[in-house]
């Protein structure tokens, strides 16, 4: 008799899972989650939305299955479950973090040891760094050519979602563990996070089908507009299959042609998210130091009273601050402010770009080891574009041109609601009118220059 455990980590859905499709072959199966600490501790935010997408995960599971949830470290939780399950098989989908790697590979040893059949399947991207290389197999650095290589792959891929399997009967006589309550581990949080779990997901990226994609080329740098998908938290722990958003953006394009333009660039960003999950396995060393060597030797100034002002959204730059409010609010941000927001924080305030990483990781429901990284060393221009180092955003133009009537700075930032329009981005210009607001923490042209300089004497030019 087979007996099959499947370990849910960041594949929190029964549709279209690769791992559990095996793992559904078995003559029996347990599905199990671990409740990892070290995991929990780095958001509240985010655990509250795992936490909140397990339960839902656990509705949905047929009778007589329940999800079997264990607490502990999965190099000795696992181990422990599938001795007693005596299980045949383990199976999991793959995860390329620096992290998960270390950690999966000491499950791995602990469970051969047991002589148990370990299988572990490709899901989380759409294609991992080996699927999407150069002529002589090496890894790509720079998106562009990725991005080509990418869709040149896909072509040949259907990608059409599997159905949720049929599941065999449960391993007899596994306990579980309650899960904690959600709010317990966000006690100050995020007051209005997304509905968690499979079925929410799959309504968004429906209704985004339906009616948003089609101005998506449009508007998704627009932050007063609701133009993106909001998929990003449910990407994050898997609520939905990277390969299912991408049948059905093909699918939606293919039937409506007028949704084309809009579909293709939003897949072009599911691209970025393949992408920097590559660059993180093939360059774990990116988790803490620049991609570009040189900029390691950048002399940040690291100062901790403008790090707050960042941090708690008065900056005096408004559209910095409705963004780091709408972080701390929601625990999402728009893109198109996250690379504002991110500029600010090295180039104008010349802070080391670990700081935000750090900062974000904590806040961010969709919280992800590579794209945060990814974005973060983009902003920086310490990573893998080849924009040179001198694209410094300017906080004002950027905010009015984004956010033209001023709409998204004064959802966030109730001080400002005495000014009209684009004026709502140039407070300085009527203090009186915003009295409770405080006045830009650096003067951007001054604090260009300040970061040229920086970034050219860690070139070693002046
Ligand atoms: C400094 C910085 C930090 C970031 N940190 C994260 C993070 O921790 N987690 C995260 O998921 N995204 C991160 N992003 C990328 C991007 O901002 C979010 O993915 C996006 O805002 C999520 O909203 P959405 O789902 O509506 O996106 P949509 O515009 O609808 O895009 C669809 C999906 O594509 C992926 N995607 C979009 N843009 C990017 C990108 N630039 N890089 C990688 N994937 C992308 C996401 O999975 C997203 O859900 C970061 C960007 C910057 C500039």
């Amino acid at each position: 008799m087979t007996r099959a455990i499947h370990w849910f980590r960041n594949d929190l859905r029964l549709r279209d899972n690769t791992a559990l499709r095996d793992a559904a072959q078995a003559d029996q199966v347990a599905l199990l989650y671990v409740l990892d600490d070290r995991l929990l501790s780095r958001s509240g935010t985010r655990a509250r939305h795992l936490v909140e997408t397990l339960e839902r995960l656990d509705a949905d599971l047929p009778d007589p299955h329940r999800l079997i949830v264990r607490r502990g470290r999965p190099e000795e939780v696992v181990p422990a479950v599938l001795r007693e399950a005596r299980a045949t098989q383990l199976c999991f989908n793959r995860d390329t973090t620096p992290f998960a790697t270390a950690r999966d590979e000491r499950v791995r040893r602990a469970a051969e040891k047991l002589d148990v059949e370990v299988i572990a399947r490709r899901d989380r991207v759409v294609f991992e760094a080996d699927q999407v290389t150069k002529d002589d197999g090496s890894p790509y650095v720079v998106y562009t050519p990725y991005a080509k290589r990418w869709y040149r792959r896909i072509a040949d891929e259907p990608m059409r979602p599997e159905r949720a399997p049929r599941l065999p009967d449960p391993i007899p006589q596994l306990s579980s563990e309650k899960l904690p309550d959600p709010a317990s581990l966000d006690p100050e949080g995020a007051a209005e996070l997304p509905t968690a779990g499979s079925a929410a997901a799959r309504r968004r990226l429906q209704s985004f089908l339906e009616s948003d994609v089609g101005d998506y080329d449009e508007l998704r740098d627009r932050p007063d507009r609701d133009g993106t998908s909001r998929l990003s938290p449910y990407l994050r722990f898997g609520a939905i299959s990277i390969r299912e958003c991408v049948y059905e953006a093909r699918d939606a394009a293919a039937a409506e042609s007028r949704l084309g333009k809009g579909a293709r660039k939003w897949i072009d960003e599911l691209v970025w998210r393949d992408f920097y999950a590559a660059i993180l396995e093939t360059h774990p060393r990116v988790a803490r130091q620049s991609f570009r060597e040189e900029y390691d030797r950048v002399r940040w100034r690291n100062d901790e009273k403008a790090f707050e002002a960042w941090c708690t959204g008065r900056t005096g730059y408004p559209i910095v601050d409705a963004g780091m409010r709408q972080l701390v609010a929601t625990g999402w941000m728009h893109n198109r402010v996250r690379m504002i927001a991110a500029s600010f924080l090295t180039k104008d305030l010349l802070t080391d770009w670990r700081w935000g990483e750090r900062f974000w990781f904590e806040h961010l429901v969709d919280g992800d080891p590579a794209s945060n990284n990814g974005g973060w060393q983009w902003a920086a221009s310490t990573g893998t574009d080849p924009q040179p180092y001198f694209r410094i955003f300017n906080p004002t133009s950027q905010g009015t041109r984004w956010d033209p009537d001023g709409e998204y700075v004064r959802r966030w930032i109730p001080e400002l609601r005495e000014l009209r329009g684009a004026d709502a981005h140039e407070p300085w210009k009527a203090p009186a009118l915003a009295p409770d607001y405080p006045p830009p923490v650096v003067d951007h042209g001054e604090a260009r220059t300040r970061a040229l300089a920086a970034f050219e004497r860690a070139r070693g030019k002046s």
